[in-house]
């Protein structure tokens, strides 16, 4: 059984790929080559973003929005603790500093509260609190009828990093359509992963799309050779497009695939387990099915017995990130982020992906209850 099964899928539209690779190794325009435009239309009309820009992975993607935020020193950028590291990793590449915020015990994403008491801890460190980077944590949208209120009130911008929830869906609007700036990444193991690494930004902002068109390839002004501002090279390969645009073609049926499974997964578990809460009107994407022991039961003892008889997990995420060494020294919520620290120690995520046959979900199951 595998954690994440990419062979399945691959298997399922072979054929497709390979005659797409085969037409971009035809036509040789590796960089910015058609499908890149074609799949960046593609993303447009799945989310209903106005612009879909593509670029090299998803923490690129969260530079270039900063960037185009001209986010910089003396400015405070919010963000959850329990993430990856990428999240909080380019506030300091602009010379920001990252606020670190507690999360929700339910849906781990970013608790309104402690986003409140970040922003107050900030200021009263004399830095300019400018933008909130929530995260859909395991593919779930974060709480952003809250978090948009608070922005609102606080003249701040918001940054939807959705590395794991695009295909998510938040009270109607689609993961691409939310916050100044939604990004994602298409690393092969999120929900729409390429064969390398890959990302996107998603705007309805007809000036910031352009800024960032620039970024990415050095800065550009009209001109290739006339560069009117410091960028990047951050590009989605075209090899990388031409598979994205398979891959998008039979998406929507992976998201119900992955649906069923968490269903089948919560039906037969949260007896056992804190199974995933997902608040009404949302929409996971299902990254990650992640669970948590009740009462006494131990996270490494449940690994093990799993791993004894062939039922792959994984911890995501074993430390937050105020308690990593390179990220230690930035501030974050004063009443402590105790939420992040508790959940990082119990967590533990399930084999997920659309192709877990039901056998293999039976085996998950009643490995489980073995443990109980
Ligand atoms: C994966 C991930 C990223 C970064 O994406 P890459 O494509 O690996 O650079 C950013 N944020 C979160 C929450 C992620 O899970």
């Amino acid at each position: 059984m595998q954690f994440i099964d990419l062979a399945a899928q691959q298997q399922r539209i072979k054929d497709k790929i390979d005659a797409r690779i085969a037409r971009v190794l035809e036509h040789g325009s590796y960089i910015m080559g058609p499908e890149v435009r074609e799949f960046e239309d593609s993303l447009s009309s799945f989310s209903g973003a106005k612009h879909s820009l593509t670029c090299a992975n998803g923490t690129d993607a969260l530079l270039l929005a900063l960037m185009a935020l001209k986010v910089r020193s003396g400015q405070a950028v919010l963000c959850p603790s329990f993430t990856f590291a990428a999240t909080a990793e380019v506030i300091p590449s602009v010379g920001a500093v990252p606020v670190f915020v507690d999360c929700d015990p339910d849906t781990y994403n970013i608790d309104p509260r402690s986003l409140e008491r970040s922003i107050a801890y900030a200021k009263s460190l004399g830095l300019k609190p400018t933008v909130v980077i929530a995260v859909d944590l395991f593919g779930l949208p974060a709480d952003y009828d809250e978090i948009e209120e608070i922005t609102a009130a606080e003249g701040m911008k918001l940054i939807a990093d959705s590395a794991q929830g695009f295909g998510g869906v938040y009270k109607g609007r689609n993961s691409g359509t939310i916050g100044d700036f939604c990004t994602t990444s298409f690393f092969p193991a999120k929900p729409l992963g390429c064969y390398g690494d890959g990302g996107a930004i998603f705007t309805d902002d007809d000036e910031a799309a352009e800024l960032i068109k620039s970024f990415r390839v050095h800065g550009k002004g009209h001109h290739k050779y006339d560069n009117c501002r410091i960028g990047m090279n951050s590009r989605l390969d075209t090899i990388q497009a031409a598979i994205l645009c398979e891959k998008l073609g039979i998406f929507s049926d992976e998201l119900n695939k992955r649906n069923a499974v968490a269903q089948r997964y919560s039906a037969a578990l949260s007896n056992l387990l804190k199974t995933p809460l997902v608040p009404g009107g949302l929409k996971s994407s299902w990254a990650q099915y992640t669970v948590q022991p009740r009462l006494d039961l131990n996270r490494d003892v449940i690994i093990r017995h799993l791993k004894s008889v062939g039922v792959p997990t994984a911890v995501y995420y074993p430390l937050p990130l105020h308690l990593q060494s390179a990220y230690r020294c930035f501030p974050k919520d004063p009443e402590g982020l105790l939420v992040s620290e508790d959940v990082a120690s119990k967590v533990f995520s399930l084999p997920m992906h659309p192709y877990l046959t039901v056998e293999d979900q039976d085996a998950v199951i009643s490995a489980l209850h073995d443990c109980g």
